[in-house]
């Protein structure tokens, strides 16, 4: 009797990459790989590698722990995940992340743009590219702050979000908010060539963050993901930030074969930064303008570039490179200490229960009195000096709340992070009910930024399929409340 050639894991819902259709998919382990396998009606049978590592797609299964809610929900259930964005009363995690656009205009024109942003006056489908009005823009952080009550992080993103005519009205408005931490998402052009805009700019911290755009040393990596050379222009930024003081984060937008092999290269770059508080490494996600972009050759899996980390960089093995678990299947993380030279790395100390599993961790500093001492200093939660008003747990939600010691303070702690984005092609539905990173639509709803760029942008491949389910439905009488309370006793 012959035998699978693969073993059957589970199942999920998925989509057909070519018709966007939702679509039942097997979850299969196959030659050390994890496996969506889809058939579509009309389309056929689809194979997608999402994970390049078994027993890692595992460990992120084990890593969820009950979703935090909002304090509401935005849109009633009607066609069934992902349809009904959002956010549904289905949904199952709160926005850790959400972004605000405030433009569609930019002054690059990367071949890849999930946004589809630009310097030309239209898009890719001659819509007209605006800067958002700053009521609009009212409007959309008001919807962030009523979802969340105090938002952890909001990111103002576009388009390139410095050239909005309005930009710092827009930090007004938004630093007179609830906010805890706010980022400015941007491609570093306006902070590298106006020094009067990045002082004015860094007048805005604490409690700011800028989001660098920074893929790669080389040139021809640029120009393919950006359309430029951006190496001087990415180096004036830093030092400019730098010299400002102004907490960074490095973004890295991956391309397998293209970058990947400049990871550990960006980490040890990162380090050497003094106003670099760590690198996100987000592989592209096949939505948008995708110019030069072969899904089945180009796609690269979150545990992939875990894997490039671990083997790139000296200073993370794998217990500390661990999924998040607000969202383990997309996001993976690394947190250590930069105390002048070293790094110690301390993620792999937070799953541990008891002392006892702390010590295989605790072996690189047991020989250095002195560190081993910070580190257990770490874990005393009643230790809460005036002077480090930063927990690590208000750095990232969902870990464990832990208060830095006196003499660390965020100048000290480095976080390595992965974003993963589902696409058409890796999308699971039960996994992106669990999406925290959310953007905000114009219409005050907040979306996940997966099926945001899918099928809520205008513009967006499926943006047809959301109409036409919502055509259909107004032959049927739905009761809708325009907003849904969110009730953690009831089951939607
Ligand atoms: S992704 Fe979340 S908000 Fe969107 S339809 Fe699914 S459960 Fe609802
Ligand atoms: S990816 Fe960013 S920098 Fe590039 S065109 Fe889009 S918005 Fe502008």
């Amino acid at each position: 009797m012959p035998t699978r050639p693969y073993l059957f894991h589970g199942l999920t819902n998925s989509l057909c990459s070519r018709c966007l259709g939702k679509v039942e998919a097997k979850i299969i382990f196959q030659d050390g790989g994890v496996h969506l396998l889809k058939h579509c009606p009309v389309h056929g049978r689809e194979q997608v590698l999402i994970a390049d590592d078994i027993d890692y797609y595992r460990q992120t299964q084990a890593f969820i722990k009950p979703g935090d809610m909002p304090l509401r929900f935005n849109t009633p259930i009607r066609h069934g995940c992902p349809y009904d964005c959002g956010l549904c009363p289905d949904h199952e995690q709160h926005s850790c992340l959400t972004l605000i656009e405030l433009t569609d205009r930019c002054n690059l024109n990367c071949p890849i743009c999930y946004a589809d942003s630009g310097s030309d006056q239209t898009d890719s489908h001659q819509q007209i590219r605006r800067h958002r009005d700053l009521a609009t823009i009212e409007r959309m952080l008001d919807a962030v702050v009523a979802n969340e009550g105090e938002p952890q992080v909001v990111q103002l993103s576009g388009g390139e979000p410095t050239i909005h005519p309005e930009f710092f009205n827009v930090l007004d408005l938004a630093k007179a908010r609830p906010i805890k931490h706010l980022m400015v998402n941007t491609n570093g052009i306006r902070i590298a060539h106006d020094p009067t805009f990045a002082e004015t700019l860094a007048g805005y911290a604490p409690g700011l963050e800028i989001y660098l755009q920074f893929d790669s040393f080389e040139e021809a990596a640029l120009r393919e993901l950006r359309g430029a050379d951006l190496r001087s222009v990415r180096q004036q930024a830093i030092e400019r930030l730098n010299a400002l003081g102004l907490s960074t984060t490095l973004v890295v937008t991956l391309k397998k074969g293209l970058n990947d092999h400049e990871i550990g290269r960006i980490i040890d770059y990162a380090l050497a930064q003094p106003c670099v508080r760590g690198v996100t490494f987000q592989p592209i996600q096949a939505a948008g303008r995708l110019e030069g972009f072969e899904p089945e050759r180009d796609r690269y899996t979150l545990s992939e570039v875990r894997r490039a980390i671990l083997e790139q960089s000296p200073h993370f093995k794998p217990q500390d490179l661990l999924p998040v678990p607000c969202h383990p299947d997309a996001l993976a993380m690394a947190y250590a200490l930069k105390l002048g030279d070293q790094v110690v790395p301390l993620t792999g100390l937070f799953d541990a229960s008891s002392y006892v599993e702390m010590v295989p961790n605790a072996i690189i500093y047991e020989q250095q009195p002195e560190l081993k001492q910070r580190i257990l200093d770490l874990y005393s939660t009643s230790h809460s000096p005036a002077s480090a008003a930063t927990s690590l747990k208000q750095l990232l939600c969902c870990l464990p709340l832990m208060q830095v010691p006196e003499g660390l303070t965020y100048t000290n702690v480095f976080r390595v992070m992965i974003v993963q984005f589902m696409d058409a092609y890796n999308f699971d539905v039960r996994s992106v009910k669990r999406s925290c990173i959310h953007i905000v639509h114009p219409d005050g709803r907040l979306i996940p930024f997966d099926t945001y760029n899918l099928f809520y942008r205008e513009g967006s491949a499926g943006e047809g399929v959301i109409a036409a389910l919502n055509q259909a439905a107004t032959t049927t009488t739905w009761s809708e409340p325009d907003l849904v309370l969110a009730d953690p006793t009831a089951t939607p």
